[in-house]
């Protein structure tokens, strides 16, 4: 079986300890591999060589790291079979999904940064012939990037590409239960000769490896992307040290329609927006609010469309969702159900795990479920679920739509669904969320600032957002 190793100073490491833990296929249920269980002195390495490297990465001209990360995402494209393939298996996603979003992504996240450093600007404040103001921004130092697992190879390039376009150095911890496409991109690395100790990619937990990295002296900037809980640990550990940190965490998010809104639009934007990736995306919508009037077709119209998604093998493209990431998340998911019902909710579709035949008997399938009867306020609307789980709540009138919209710790996207442009911006403007998308799902342009509000984080990422974040402002004023 293959082990996964670190990647340290533009090398491939065994963890210093020795020890791996297995890797899983959920698609089946089977070890596959080997992930490295690292330590804090893994960490150390790691760090260290990332320290030494930014002497060199940061004074290197832009236009030659922009290079280096354009060299890169061609190497993914290149590559981009062999990762689609090791995403779908690490992950349990369908290689439809990994075709059309994760893999493309990963390359687009670097040209997109790579080319952003070479338009960017600084700012002059004149003062009246007294004196000029200019602000130069300059790289901080060794960014830590932790990343999760549902949107792996995405959402890890979406930080480095950012980290290192602006000069940082990086060390990267991907999510212990999807690591392999971080490792083949350590591969990708030392193939096209990427300068060693630039980006370092360590493995293994949260707790053995994420703690040492976001406490260590010499990681300035932690940038986040993970669970609401996770974000609270970190948070709470760095602030003291007075670390720069973004946090991009949970959501709870509301699609609402209006009884005006292009039905079969939203029929299909609702269905995607909560079974894409198998719910697994921070983005989902899953609280579906339903204005009375239309709530009983829609309800009907939309039950059909679920019933007509097919789950089962992720390598076959007739399949719209594969399998759960891994057994426990696959369990907590359930239980999350088996609650619902316990509190009076109506399973109309789905509402259990599907057992398929033959090799993928033991794979972590759940069927796509909605559920109708729960109040706003009960913890499953409450709580982030992350799987295809949808309730349908109605709702009569904006104000009452809106309020119950915001009435969750949650603040990260919105979806409003209506045909009437002044109602459209009337409610996105009282909404809570740092996300509102109108008539649609998930369109994402990577310039817009990125992220949420209330628990769901801190701060933004995305198009000069990202670059702000990884630089630090330095001003200078002369006297004229
Ligand atoms: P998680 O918080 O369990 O793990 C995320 C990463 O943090 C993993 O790499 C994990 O190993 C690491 N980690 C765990 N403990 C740590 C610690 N003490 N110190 C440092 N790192 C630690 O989240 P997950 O289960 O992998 O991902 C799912 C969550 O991510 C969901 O809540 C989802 O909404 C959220 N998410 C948010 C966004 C966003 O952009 N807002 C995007 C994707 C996923």
């Amino acid at each position: 079986m293959e082990k996964i190793l670190n990647y340290i100073n533009g090398e491939l490491l065994e963890p210093s300890n020795r020890s791996y833990f297995e890797n899983y296929n959920p698609s089946n249920g089977s070890v596959y591999s080997w992930v490295p269980d690292s330590d804090e002195s893994d960490i150390k390495l790691a760090v260290g060589a990332a320290k030494e490297a930014f002497k060199s990465w940061s004074k290197t001209p832009k236009q030659e790291r922009s290079n280096l990360l354009l060299k890169l995402a061609d190497a993914i494209e290149e590559n981009s079979e062999e990762l689609i393939r090791a995403e779908s298996r690490d992950n349990g996603k369908t290689e439809t999904q990994a075709r059309n979003v994760d893999i493309p992504r990963a390359s687009t996240n670097l040209r997109f940064f790579a080319t952003a450093i070479l338009h960017d600007h600084s700012e002059l404040h004149e003062m009246d012939g007294d004196a000029l103001n200019y602000t130069s921004r300059q790289a901080i130092g060794v960014a830590a990037c932790i990343s999760p697992w549902n949107l792996p190879l995405y959402l890890l390039t979406w930080k480095i590409a950012p980290a290192l376009a602006t000069g940082n150095t990086v060390v990267a911890k991907p999510s212990e239960i999807t690591p392999m496409t971080a490792f083949l991109l350590s591969k990708i690395c030392i193939e096209i000769g990427f300068p060693k100790g630039v980006l370092n990619i360590v493995h293994g937990y949260g707790s053995k490896v994420g703690d040492p990295l976001t406490t260590h002296p010499d990681t300035p900037i932690i940038s986040f992307t993970g669970g609401t809980q996770t974000g609270k640990h970190i948070a709470a550990l760095t602030a003291p040290m007075f670390k720069k940190t973004s946090l991009e965490l949970g959501g709870k998010n509301p699609n609402i329609v209006f009884a005006d809104a292009d039905f079969n639009q939203a029929i299909d934007m609702a269905a995607k927006a909560a079974f894409s990736n198998q719910g697994q995306i921070c983005l989902c919508g899953s609280r579906l609010f339903i204005q009375k009037e239309i709530y009983h077709s829609f309800k009907d119209a939309f039950v059909q469309k679920v019933s007509a998604l097919k789950v089962g093998d992720p390598k076959a493209n007739e399949n719209d969702l594969g399998a759960m990431v891994s057994e426990t998340h696959m369990k907590k998911v359930l239980g999350k159900i088996e609650e619902a019902k316990k509190l009076g909710g109506k399973i109309l579709i789905g509402g259990e795990r599907a057992i398929l035949g033959g090799e993928l008997r033991n794979g972590y399938y759940i069927r796509p479920t909605v559920i109708e009867g729960l109040s706003n306020d009960c913890t499953i609307n409450q709580e982030e679920i992350f799987g295809p789980v949808v309730c349908l709540i109605p709702f009569e009138t904006e104000e009452e739509v809106i309020e119950m919209a915001n009435a969750t710790k949650y603040g990260l996207s919105a979806s409003i669904f209506t045909e009437n442009i002044g109602r459209g911006h009337r409610v996105a403007a009282n909404i809570d969320a740092g996300i509102v998308w109108i008539n649609t799902w998930i369109t994402r342009d990577l310039r817009i600032p990125f992220g949420g509000m209330k628990q769901s984080g801190l701060g933004r990422e995305g198009g000069f957002k990202s670059l702000q974040f990884f630089t630090e402002p330095k001003n200078v004023c002369v006297k004229i």
